[in-house]
């Protein structure tokens, strides 16, 4: 077969691997043997549900080799193999593994952190090899294919000899340069090391021919003699890390793992690891991230957990297992107390499986909120990547999360313009204080200076910013926190008392006046008494506030554009209202002007689009 050119990306990833100077170019190892161990995984798998595939744990292992002589590395599995057509599209693009959507995201970043925080799967191989081969023969072919490269000017696939289902890769080790020593991988030393620290909870064993010393029976009087052999040896010790003491694995440990499963390139916020024994006994290993991944805000996300049985994956993503609220936690769950063979459609009724999510639900809550409170920082900075989700959470579903999702929102408020919950909030309201103050608004710099908000600051009250659109819904979901209900400052009562107006009959005539003249855009017109500054602002009367008018308008597919029941609140103390009395007696056409000026005008205020801008400017210009 003619030479093929790799896709671009992969080969701009692939000329990052040929020429990195990254020096932890031993990662590739770890990268390969978790390729191999995914491919037995995904055997075996199929043998679960395919009757003719017999799956005998004695047959499946993962196999290093090396020659120093021809400088060549083997690693052999016995997993399900490739086809030409699936070689072709595995090492000839990496258009679905994580690495190239993080590096297209990260452009700008160095590539050493790329490769040593992220990893980037096979391709890293080239770090150290200057040519590769991989013989695979997938599991339901009669052919096997070798695929081979010598770097980022293509690749060849043709026809091969092998017997058995699985994969063969050779690397050709790159001579030692003066900087680097490309032969200790070759050396059985160095192997077994790296497999130790990387790979030693893979569970499938990691074999090598190794060498033995042993002492030989010596005839009585002589000196025992020792000679030389080579012995197979099982590298890793095959124990998952959720298995081991608790004693025995250090943070580092959780953080490489999560980062090598889960494909993060960074360390999560937070490792949780727990058991239970009872109604279901189980181990589980979660991890809070730190960043939402790329896609998580998207359709293709999916939530889940694997789930294993006795060590033994029998699920990749669980989605049972964990709430939506808690979509973003990775991790695995291994129960002893779960059938093996169980199909995905029992398992999702499964009663076991049940109590463990239940469990895990409230023993996330309560990780979250133990961060919340020893580790501040920490926590916002999860908060800030997740806090949609958990806001979302508490709308969603008709409010059924909500008690579990309340005190784990924070919002950034008045008092000192940053994250506070609603227990802190609480906790400073003042002793005359009725009501959780909130405003909405595009960020709290802005929502600060709206009229509304000076009375409800001035009374010494903190309100809190909803600059997401999901904020007002989430609010109205819970209604009260500690029995406090929420309140907009926009409302047209705030529920304090405040010095009575005095409104005359003349006020009265004006107010009908203006109200009509914008003809049913407001319920009513009145004399504000929270206005001090600002001639005019709108408030609201009833379940919606101009926010949520907003937001429920701008999604898509809604043509009955929803109203808040406006109210505009006129400043009588200002020196526009008494240009207006006198307009009242003298010219009353330019009254209707000014009421629709001023209307407009609050409109804006409130980020609502104006009615009609070429007639509101010409209004103005008129006016001036
Ligand atoms: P990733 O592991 O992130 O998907 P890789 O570049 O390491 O990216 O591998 C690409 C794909 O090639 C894998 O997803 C897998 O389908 C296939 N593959 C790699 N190594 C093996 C192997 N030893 N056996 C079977 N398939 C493999």
């Amino acid at each position: 077969m003619a030479k093929k050119q790799f896709k671009s990306e992969s080969k701009r990833l692939m000329d990052m691997m040929i020429n990195s100077i990254y020096t932890h170019k031993e990662i590739f190892i770890r990268e390969l043997i978790s390729n191999a161990s995914d491919a037995i995984d995904k055997y075996y798998y199929l043998s679960l549900s395919d009757e003719n595939i017999k799956f005998d744990r004695e047959n499946f292992y993962i196999r290093l080799a090396s020659d120093k002589f021809a400088r060549k590395l083997v690693i052999t599995d016995t997993g399900i193999g490739m086809t030409k057509e699936e070689l072709e599209t595995n090492l000839g693009t990496i258009a679905k593994s994580g690495s190239l959507a993080f590096k297209t995201e990260n452009e700008k970043k160095d590539d050493v952190d790329i490769i040593g925080q992220f990893g980037v799967g096979f391709y890293s191989a080239f770090m150290v090899a200057d040519r590769i081969t991989v013989e695979s023969k997938a599991h339901n072919s009669d052919e096997a294919f070798i695929w081979e490269s010598s770097g980022s000017d293509g690749y060849t696939i043709n026809p091969c000899d092998k017997k058995d289902t699985g994969t063969v890769i050779t690397l050709y080790i790159k001579a030692d340069t003066d900087d680097d020593k490309y032969s200790e991988y070759l050396e059985e030393y160095t192997l077994k090391h790296l497999v130790k620290k990387y790979s030693d909870y893979i569970k499938y064993p990691i074999k090598m021919l190794c060498t033995k010393t042993v002492t030989k029976d010596a005839p009585e009087g002589e000196e025992p003699k020792t000679e030389t052999v080579m012995e197979d040896e099982v590298l890793n010790s095959m124990v998952p890390i959720w298995r081991k003491n608790k004693s025995e694995v250090t943070d580092e440990e959780y953080n490489t793992y999560y980062k090598d499963k889960f494909r993060d390139w960074q360390d999560p916020a937070k490792v949780i690891r727990t058991s239970a024994d009872g109604a279901a006994s189980y181990t589980a290993l979660l991890y809070i991230p730190k960043k939402a991944p790329y896609d998580y805000y998207t359709k293709e996300y999916e939530k889940g957990l694997e789930l294993y049985s006795n060590g033994v994956m029998i699920m990749e993503k669980c989605a049972d297992l964990v709430p939506d609220c808690f979509s973003f936690v990775k991790g695995l769950v291994d129960s002893a107390d779960l059938s093996l063979n169980i199909s995905r459609e029992i398992l999702q009724h499964d009663r076991q499986l049940k109590i463990i999510a239940s469990r895990l639900e409230k023993k996330i809550q309560s990780e979250l909120l133990a961060m919340q409170k020893n580790d501040r920082e920490n926590y916002e900075e999860f908060y800030n990547s997740f806090a949609k989700q958990l806001k979302f959470g508490i709308y969603n579903n008709f409010g059924k999360d909500k008690e579990l999702l309340q005190d784990l929102i924070m919002f950034v408020s008045s008092y000192e313009t940053k994250l506070t919950t609603l227990k802190e909030y609480v906790e400073r309201m003042k002793e005359d204080q009725k009501y959780i103050y909130f405003a909405s608004g595009e960020s709290a710099e802005k929502i600060s200076k709206l009229p509304q908000a000076e009375q409800v600051l001035d009374k010494g009250y903190e309100i809190l910013y909803m600059t997401d659109e999901v904020d007002e819904f989430a609010i109205r979901m819970l209604m009260t926190y500690a029995e406090k209900e929420f309140k907009s400052i926009s409302d047209s009562d705030l529920g304090f008392e405040t010095e009575e107006k005095e409104v005359k009959e003349e006020d009265t005539k004006i107010f009908d006046f203006v109200k009509e003249a914008l003809d049913g855009k407001v319920v009513s017109v009145k004399a504000s008494k929270r206005l001090k500054t600002h001639p005019v602002c709108l408030s609201t009367e009833g379940e919606i506030t101009i926010e949520m008018e907003k937001v429920l308008n701008s999604m898509p597919g809604n043509d009955n554009k929803i109203s808040a029941q406006k109210v505009l609140e006129i400043n009588t103390d200002h020196k526009i209202y008494a240009t207006m009395k006198e307009m009242f007696e003298t010219n009353q056409d330019k009254l209707k002007k000014y009421a629709s000026v001023l209307y407009n005008s609050a409109l804006l205020i409130e980020g609502l689009p104006v009615d009609d801008a070429v007639a509101f400017t010409e209004s103005i210009c008129e006016l001036l």
